[in-house]
């Protein structure tokens, strides 16, 4: 099997799942339990929470535990806008690509009165900071900005995003669950006050992750129960997978320069073969771009069809997030980057890890140009944009 597919999740790397065994049978104790047990897990907790605190240049304190991604999302905006219903500023800036635990996060605050500002992408994927100095308003309580993009891997600008915040004393938040493990992320430099990321896209495990909060901005819980996590996110910490987090962002940011520098080789490689392919367009830019991410429209095909068709050859890939196929809408991303709807329906997302080979790529390179050339082949609309009774549009 080809798993290309890591933006999506990664395979558990074998040290982190080494690490994590002791916790589920000799180190079962409850972080909270008084008991000599109980004390070991909390010292293995907060070994884990000063790691990754570490990782991203903040101070341990400043780590929330969480179920992952998605949850870390929801109590960042969700605390500012608790702080900003007490203040009276009901001002929310986002940008159109930003990931659903995001955009379903907003959408429930505009139902409640909230107003959101969604900045629009130039065709490059990357916000216009003109743009974003222009929206904000005395009301605003917060600027919500993805890192990088999970479907077409853009990496925004950060730090002038940052400084821009700051010099409006507006809380920058960046959902950076597809950069921390696999970019240089410093909050310090890029003056971030919150910030969410998950094990999963690391090579770690499945439902846990953290959320960032700089000292002195709001955090609120979403879940109510015990005093765990300094009262910000009730409930019996998930130890084993903490500690298999934290194995595995140490792993991924001391190999990051040497696993980015074979993923770009690969993914530029898929990128320059397949955009050879007629009538097929990269999206996302090419430069500013995670290094294991490559996105491409084929015009008069289905992605669908394209990875059904790859999965009948071992091959895993995608056509753009996990949440939104299997449904019909084309990925709000790529239409946000200006690709039409039917151009956008024909799009192939392939996310590399370090365990992908040269030789996996290779083959990938080989069987992608035959699938689409014998969809096209049985497509009516391709038929027509051949016979010119409708014009190519890329
Ligand atoms: C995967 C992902 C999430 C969701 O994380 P989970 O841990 O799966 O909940 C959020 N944002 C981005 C950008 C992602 O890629």
């Amino acid at each position: 099997m080809i798993y290309l597919d890591n933006a999506g999740t990664t395979k558990m790397d074998a040290n982190v799942k080494n690490a994590m065994l002791k916790y589920f049978d000799e180190e079962y104790g409850n972080a909270s339990s008084l008991h000599a047990l109980g004390q070991r897990a909390k010292e293995e907790l907060e070994r884990a929470r000063a790691d990754i605190a570490k990782c991203i240049n903040a101070q341990p304190n400043e780590i929330y535990f969480t179920s992952g991604g998605s949850e870390s999302d929801n109590q960042a905006i969700m605390s500012l806008a608790r702080m900003g219903k007490i203040n009276n500023k009901k001002h929310i800036i986002s940008t159109k690509i930003e990931h659903h635990a995001v955009l379903h996060t907003l959408q429930k605050l505009e139902d409640e009165g909230f107003e959101v500002t969604y900045l629009d992408v130039q065709p490059n994927g990357i916000i216009k900071l003109q743009d974003l100095k222009k929206a904000i308003r005395k009301d605003t309580i917060l600027v919500a900005i993805m890192y990088a993009n999970n479907e077409i891997g853009t990496i925004q600008p950060v730090d002038q995003i940052g400084k821009i915040c700051k010099q409006s004393g507006v809380t920058f938040f960046t959902d950076a669950v597809q950069a921390v493990g696999h970019l240089k992320v410093d909050v310090q430099k890029s003056k971030i006050d919150m910030l969410s990321m998950s094990a999963h896209k690391f090579h770690g495990p499945k439902g846990v992750g953290a959320l960032y909060v700089r000292r002195g901005t709001p955090i609120f819980s979403l879940i109510e129960g015990g005093g765990q996590e300094n009262n910000r996110r009730a409930g019996t910490e998930n130890l084993a997978g903490i500690v298999g987090m934290a194995v595995a962002l140490k792993k991924a940011v001391s190999e990051m320069d040497k696993t980015n520098a074979k993923l770009v080789l690969m993914r530029d490689k898929l990128i320059n073969e397949l955009t050879k392919i007629p009538h097929s367009i990269l999206n996302g830019d090419k430069k500013n771009r995670l290094s294991n991410n490559v996105n491409i429209c084929f015009e008069g095909i289905e992605g669908e069809s394209l990875l059904l068709l790859l999965s009948d050859h071992d091959i895993c890939a995608s056509s753009g997030s996990a949440c939104t196929s299997g449904s019909l809408d084309p990925s709000h991303v790529l239409l946000a980057i200006g690709r039409p709807h039917e151009v956008a329906h024909g799009s192939l997302r392939l996310t590399l890890s370090k365990y992908n080979t040269m030789a996996e790529i290779n083959k990938v390179i080989k069987i992608v140009p035959k699938i689409v050339d014998y969809l096209r082949k049985m497509s009516p609309v391709w038929d027509e944009l051949e016979k010119g009774g409708r014009k190519h549009v890329i």
